[in-house]
């Protein structure tokens, strides 16, 4: 250890241990001990530049400073114990016992063991040494107890028990413990009992001496008490303040928790915030979704779909069963040209839950027409204000109905109602996407019409509107196949206005128009009631086909339409104009057993009735065909 640094040290840390050092430098000289006291310069200068000081010679000059105590305090009270000794021995005039002798002999020893253990470094207040003194005190008292003695052995005995616990006393500084107070604090007990044993019980003579020597062991113990309090007071003081540190620590990093504990809640409820905001983009993403599902399927049955009551039928489900809220879908069509029915109407209740109410709506589609065709093009309501046509809605569950003109070209050609089951479902963008639907639905329907156009373009007389002759002889072709493959007979009818040049000549080729057409209508209204086909075959002949029928079958459907054409007056310039028709009716198989020959057959039929007086019925067989001059 470097001494400078020692020195420099103590200085820094406590000017008190100034006379530790000077004890420790005088120790030293004493003990001839060099500067290093480990015999290691090097290792001295590593202490030193690690700038640590060693704990154990810290203990040391701490030790040093407490033997330098112990020395001057063994001078005082040696003198003190000679001076009382003499006086004891002087005055009072008492013997000294060998016992006495013993004792004071047996206090030195224990001194030397003392000063020994100290040279050795060891702990010199170990438990092994406190014991031999106690033992030596406990000896000493019962010694005088037993053998009674007065004067200087009390004197004696009182200085030695006064150093024994000084020098406890001392030690208990040095290495300061709470077993060592006790054991202070019973040795000074055993003391105090002992005298009073003597003086009282044993009639042991208390005299001035033994009041000093109590009254100074006790002064002695009391100081060493008030200092033992003072050391504790400073150590409560001490982990008060420990103890305010660590609460001020604790108040500290409890902030600090709390200021962690309140981030995370703040990231927590961001994260609900944001949870909240996604799942609102997520529904709005699909609703998106779903509305263009929607609206790709309702494209598809636009572009597919030609049949009116199919298209109104899968546009009202593709809604109802597309979107969760729709409770009823109406579609009210009255602009379609191939509709069966005027207004065409379809409804749908999602599960058909109410029958009732889809009937109801049905029954009254006039009226929703005309409902719709009063208000804009979109226009919704909520419950308590539907109108009376829609009443029955609310039995669907509907709590808001929207109705939305559907439109050709701007013109209204029907109309489309949703109802939901929420009375805030028809926003802004609710109602566009409705809107564009009803768009569609609109460009649905006048596709169909065109459609319908190009077809009755292709497949129908422009003048009469029934068949033209190609078209026909295609349907008829089915029929065929289909007689084939199923064993069905087919019946066939041609006719013939008769005398028609007349008419044309007689009235104009437009009133012969008329005729043409009023008979057509007749007969097309009566072959469509019994399901079979009609066509415009030439100028003013027609053929009529019926599968699965047998002549005999057809024959009064026949002289029905052949009745209802007689029937007719037409009206020129006041003149009333008849007309009739001459017939000829056959069958496949039971009269002609080719139905590639089928229509010839009806032909030759025909041209017998008009051979045969005309404005007659003449069923087809061998004598007929063998009797018609072609
Ligand atoms: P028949 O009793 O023998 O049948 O005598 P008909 O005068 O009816 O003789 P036919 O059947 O040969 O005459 C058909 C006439 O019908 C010839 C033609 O001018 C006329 N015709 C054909 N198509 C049309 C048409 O679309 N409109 C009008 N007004 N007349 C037509
Ligand atoms: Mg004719
Ligand atoms: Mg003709």
């Amino acid at each position: 250890m470097n001494t400078d640094l020692l020195k420099k040290k103590l200085h820094k840390d406590s000017d008190g241990y100034q006379d530790a050092f000077d004890a420790f430098e005088a120790f030293k000289k004493e003990n001839g001990m060099q500067g290093d006291e480990h015999g290691s310069s090097d290792k001295s200068s590593s202490d030193a530049d690690s700038g640590q000081l060693d704990v154990q010679e810290l203990g040391m000059v701490n030790r040093f400073k407490a033997q330098k105590k112990h020395f001057v305090w063994h001078f005082v009270i040696l003198i003190l114990m000679a001076v009382l000794v003499i006086y004891r021995a002087s005055i009072a005039s008492y013997n000294v016992s060998a016992v006495n002798w013993v004792c004071f002999i047996f206090f030195f020893v224990i001194q030397y063991v003392d000063h020994y253990f100290s040279k050795k470094k060891y702990n010199h207040n170990g438990a092994l040494l406190q014991t031999v003194k106690i033992a030596s005190l406990v000896s000493v008292v019962l010694v005088m107890g037993s053998f009674d003695f007065e004067g200087v052995m009390s004197a004696v005995c009182s200085l030695l028990y006064v150093v024994l616990v000084l020098e406890y006393l001392e030690c208990v500084d040095i290495t300061s413990s709470e077993i060592k107070d006790r054991v202070a604090v019973l040795t000074s007990a055993i003391y105090i009992a002992g005298c009073i044993v003597m003086s009282l019980i044993i009639g042991h003579k208390v005299n001035f001496v033994d009041y000093a020597m109590f009254i100074i062991t006790a002064g002695v113990l009391v100081f060493y008490l008030v200092q033992q309090v003072y050391n504790h007071i400073d150590q409560f003081v001490g982990y008060i303040i420990t103890l305010n540190q660590r609460n001020t620590e604790l108040t500290s990093a409890n902030s600090s928790i709390n200021d962690q504990s309140r981030k995370i809640k703040e990231a927590v409820d961001l994260l609900g915030v944001q949870k909240i905001e996604l799942s609102k983009a997520y529904e709005t993403i699909s609703r998106h979704s779903s509305e263009m599902e929607l609206n790709n399927e309702i494209l598809n049955i636009i572009t597919e779909q030609k049949d009116m009551v199919k298209f109104t039928k899968q546009i009202t489900e593709t809604i109802s069963y597309g979107v969760d809220k729709v409770k009823i879908c109406g579609l009210f069509i009255d602009g379609a040209m191939n509709s069966p029915v005027f207004p065409l109407a379809n409804v749908c209740v999602p599960g058909d839950k109410d029958k009732d109410v889809k009937e109801k709506l049905i029954s009254k589609a006039s009226d929703i027409l005309a409902d719709i065709h009063n208000f804009d093009s979109v226009y919704a309501v909520d419950i308590g204000d539907i109108p009376s046509p829609y009443s029955d809605v609310c039995n669907a569950g509907v709590k808001a109905l929207m109705r939305i003109q559907i439109q050709i070209e701007g013109s209204m050609c029907g109309g489309i109602i949703i109802g939901v089951d929420d009375i805030k479902y028809f926003d802004e963008d609710t109602k566009n996407f409705y809107l564009n639907i009803a768009t569609q639905i609109g460009i649905g329907v006048n596709n169909s019409n065109l459609y319908a156009t190009m077809e009755n373009l292709a497949t129908k007389d422009g003048l009469t509107g029934i068949y033209n002759r190609r078209h026909f002889n295609k349907l008829f072709n089915d029929y065929v196949t289909d007689a084939m493959d199923n064993r069905y007979p087919i019946a066939a009818a041609l006719f013939d206005i008769d005398k028609f040049k007349n008419v044309n000549d007689t009235y104009g080729h437009s009133f012969g128009d008329l005729v043409i057409v009023t008979v057509a209508h007749i007969a097309d209204e009566v072959v469509r009631a019994h399901g079979g086909i009609l066509g415009r075959y030439g100028g003013e002949e027609f053929i009529m086909a019926f599968l699965n029928m047998k002549s005999d079958e057809l024959m009064p459907i026949v002289t029905e339409i052949h009745e209802k054409i007689k029937a007719v007056e037409l009206d020129h310039n006041g003149e009333t104009v008849k007309v009739n028709v001459s017939i000829g009716v056959t069958d496949y198989p039971n009269i002609c057993a080719n139905p590639a020959e089928l229509l010839n057959h009806a032909d030759s039929a025909m041209y017998y009735s008009k051979q045969h007086g005309r404005g007659r019925i003449t069923l087809d067989s061998d004598e007929v065909r063998k009797e018609v001059i072609m």
